[in-house]
């Protein structure tokens, strides 16, 4: 295992030098500057008695890089400090990390709640494919905490929100939804992807974990794949009788109870040391290190991000073949007052408007288009655009897609961090061929 816990003595550094710093030094062998690649399967022992340790969990360090690699460690250290955390593990995606939250707080028979405002990949995992497993997930409509309230019972073991979701530009009132949790004795997660620890951080309003696909804005450049999971180290695990897997001894290691040994980051040593042992989407070292490089320009990027949305969420919402926008910076936004307490940095950069002219007009803009890559991503340097009816959402009813934000009309944009004015101009002539 590796200390990838935060630092609780390190001084307090600002969120940009954190974003730079944080979970590196020079390599102590070579005097590397920048964190090397170790792309290494496993670690020597330096003796047997170490080895013996090191498995045994009662020291720290590297054995097989299935479970931690010294590279994917920084990773973790960096997230972890980024989002004013206790503890994180990388994984493979975002998805492998929503798999490994679950994996550890649930058994089969055991129940959590989702928001209904979910990335859609989200919804088909929690309310399909984990089902398969004996898990099952309500979705409520979390932008009424008593809407949330009325779902809850004593199965439930979690409760599962994108503080800023996509699509609809919804922000969801995290400081109610953590009274929801903290009265029913379980932990608050967020989906932190969209927002990003550098416009909110979900510990500071009362989360307990918090997920990343690190495949978006903490790379933030398009081209790897990661997940996060980062623990606050607050939430009490002996509270009630929920959670046998941090309270009781566990018998693939000797009879260590996970709470008790590791106390404030005992989630995350389970995780890794069950989980993503027994599971294994590990993140590798060659992703981390891109993911390194990304997660160094989080704060600049999202700055030029969120400005670059707000002049064209205000552009389109002017626009006269524009129907609707849906940005919660715009003043007319139902969570344009969430978004001022939670986001004050900026809402985002992810947003969806609907064109007039209904699914022909999407299609023409789609196809229109220049500087905008039309592709089913966001969280790039680079501006994206998808129609999601006639992609992502092909499958569903008209209903369906309405439900989902996905109607014929709905086309969603992540914008990216070029000339604000270039973007416009794409915009306007494609929205003129409509
Ligand atoms: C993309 C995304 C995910 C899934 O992450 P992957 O890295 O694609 O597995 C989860 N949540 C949100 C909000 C996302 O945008």
């Amino acid at each position: 295992m590796s200390p990838t816990e935060n630092d609780t003595n390190a001084p307090n550094y600002g969120f940009e030098t954190l974003a730079v710093h944080a979970g590196a030094r020079p390599d102590p062998t070579t005097g590397a500057r920048s964190t090397p690649i170790f792309q290494s399967n496993a670690f020597v022992f330096q003796d047997a008695e170490h080895a013996a340790e090191l498995f045994n969990l009662q020291t720290f360090g590297f054995i097989y890089s299935r479970l931690t690699n010294p590279t994917v460690s920084v990773l973790e250290e960096r997230v972890c400090a980024l989002e004013n955390g206790r503890a994180a593990v990388a994984c493979a995606t975002g998805h492998a990390a929503q798999f490994l939250l679950a994996a550890t707080l649930l058994e089969a028979g055991d129940e959590f709640v989702a928001s209904k405002n979910l990335y859609g990949g989200s919804i088909t995992q929690f309310g399909l494919s984990f089902a398969k497993l004996g898990w099952t997930c309500h979705f409520a409509d979390m932008t009424d905490a008593d809407a949330l309230r009325a779902v809850m019972n004593h199965k439930i073991k979690f409760i599962f929100c994108e503080a800023l979701a996509n699509p609809g530009g919804v922000v969801l009132d995290l400081e109610a939804l953590a009274g929801v949790a903290r009265d029913w004795g379980v932990p608050l997660v967020v989906d932190n992807t969209l927002a990003t620890p550098y416009l909110c951080r979900p510990f500071d309003w009362g989360a307990d974990i918090v997920v990343h696909s690190a495949t978006k804005y903490i790379g933030g450049h398009g081209n790897t794949m990661g997940g996060v999971v980062a623990e606050s180290g607050k939430f009490d695990w002996y509270q009630n009788d929920k959670f046998p897997c941090m309270t009781q001894p566990d018998p693939a290691y000797h009879g260590l109870t996970f709470a008790e040994t590791f106390g404030d980051f005992g989630f995350s040593m389970r995780l890794r040391a069950v989980t993503l042992r027994d599971y294994g989407p590990t993140l590798s070292a060659q992703s981390a290190w891109n993911l390194l490089q990304g997660v160094e320009t989080l704060p600049l990027r999202m700055e030029r991000h969120c400005a670059n949305a707000q002049v064209i969420a205000e552009f389109l919402d002017s626009h006269p073949k524009i129907a609707w926008v849906s940005y919660a910076g715009l003043t007319s936004s139902p969570y344009h007052a969430l978004a001022r307490k939670y986001l004050p940095k900026g809402a985002g950069a992810v947003f969806t408007f609907g064109v007039k002219g209904g699914f022909a007009a999407g299609e023409t803009v789609v196809n229109a288009v220049e500087i905008f890559s039309h592709l089913a991503n966001v969280g790039d340097t680079r501006s994206l655009i998808i129609h999601p009816a006639s992609t992502t959402h092909r499958q569903l009813t008209p209903e369906q897609q309405d439900a989902a934000g996905a109607g014929p009309d709905v086309i969603r944009l992540s914008i990216g961090i070029e000339s604000v004015a270039d973007l416009i101009a794409d915009l306007e002539q494609a929205l003129a061929r409509t």
